[in-house]
Parts: C-alpha cells; structure tokens; sequence
C-alpha cells in the first residue's frame, strides 16, 4: 500500500531572480521605463506604499520572482557593460553602486 502519492512535478516556470535589460521584450522594456519614472515620482511625494506597489508590479510584467517588498535596481557595474535588472537587496554593496551577484564575483567594487 501507498501512502503518500507522488507529488507532481513543479511546474515549468520562467520566473528567476534577476533578468538581462537586453533579453527583455520590447514592451517589458518600456514598462521598466515608465516604472522608473513613476517610481520616482513616488518618491517624491513620498509615497512609499506607491513606489513598492510600482516596483512590486514591475517584477511580475518582468518575469522576475523577488522578494516581497523589494525594490528592482539595475546593475551599475562600472568594469563591464552588465544590464542586468534584479532584487536590490541582493544588488547592494557596500560603496552604494547596486552590482549584480555575478559583478560581484567577478569583479567587485573597490572602495579604495
Ligand atoms: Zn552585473
Ligand atoms: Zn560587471
């Protein structure tokens, strides 16, 4: 006798942690324009409940799967031409400039 099923597999997902500004679709690109923008007019006013609301939307339209909460930033690395767009928690370093994990390895920022 079986007592436990076998459970089914996940299912397919295209869903990641970080994407690439290059692979993105055209229309995702301009959502991530306009997301910026509002994002920022959110800030200005202070609205915090806006600007996670915009970032949070801005994850799903990319395929991106995030933390909750969390603000999208894309990678400023300053040795090569990275585009990558992901979790900003992830991204942070400790000079300020949002870097990609892999940048990170690869060739972190120095601070001096
Ligand atoms: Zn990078
Ligand atoms: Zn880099």
């Amino acid at each position: 006798m079986t007592a436990v099923m076998d459970l089914p597999a996940p299912p397919a997902t295209s869903t990641r942690a970080s994407a690439s500004y290059r692979d993105l679709t055209e229309h995702q690109r301009t959502t991530w324009h306009l997301a910026l923008e509002k994002a920022h007019d959110a800030i200005q006013q202070r609205d915090i409940t806006a600007f996670r609301t915009i970032h949070e939307l801005t994850a799903v339209a990319l395929g991106l799967s995030v933390p909750h909460g969390t603000e999208l930033v894309e990678c400023s690395c300053d040795t090569c031409y990275c585009d990558a767009i992901g979790d900003e928690a992830t991204y942070r370093t400790a000079n300020g400039l949002p870097q990609c994990p892999t940048c990170t390895d690869e060739h972190p920022h120095s601070d001096d």
